[in-house]
């Protein structure tokens, strides 16, 4: 059976910048509205007992994600990962992946049909 492939989101350091919604609309070129490979979602902020404010922010992919098809068959890293600047996306395949989320305090990862 062939390995399937997904990406990891490190969500703890995503900063918010928006710059995976950005690199994948420009890949895929959905110039207009919402449609994206990915959206990012906040949460906050909310105070902690410590008094701290907290933010969340989240990128989750949408049914339009392939995982950068074009790009990976040419070797290359999906195009959200490669201009992640907190390097909070990975790229690899689901075994790889779950190895690197047990490090990981805040990760999820998407699998899309393949
Ligand atoms: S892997 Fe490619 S298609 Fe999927 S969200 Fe990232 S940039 Fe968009
Ligand atoms: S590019 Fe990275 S840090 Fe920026 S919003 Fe997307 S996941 Fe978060």
């Amino acid at each position: 059976m062939a390995e399937k492939y997904g990406l990891l989101i490190d969500y703890a350091w995503c900063t918010g910048c928006h710059s995976c919604e950005m690199a994948c609309k420009v890949e895929h070129g959905w110039a207009a509205g919402e449609a994206n490979g990915v959206r990012l979602f906040e949460d906050g902020p909310r105070m902690m007992p410590d008094g701290k404010y907290e933010y969340t922010y989240l990128p989750v992919m949408t049914s339009l994600c392939d995982l950068c098809a074009d790009r990976t068959a040419a070797g290359k890293l999906p195009t959200c990962v490669h201009h992640c600047q907190s390097a909070c996306m990975k790229y690899g395949t689901v075994d790889e992946l779950t190895a690197m989320a047990k490090d990981m305090p805040r990760t999820w990862i998407y699998v899309p049909e393949q």
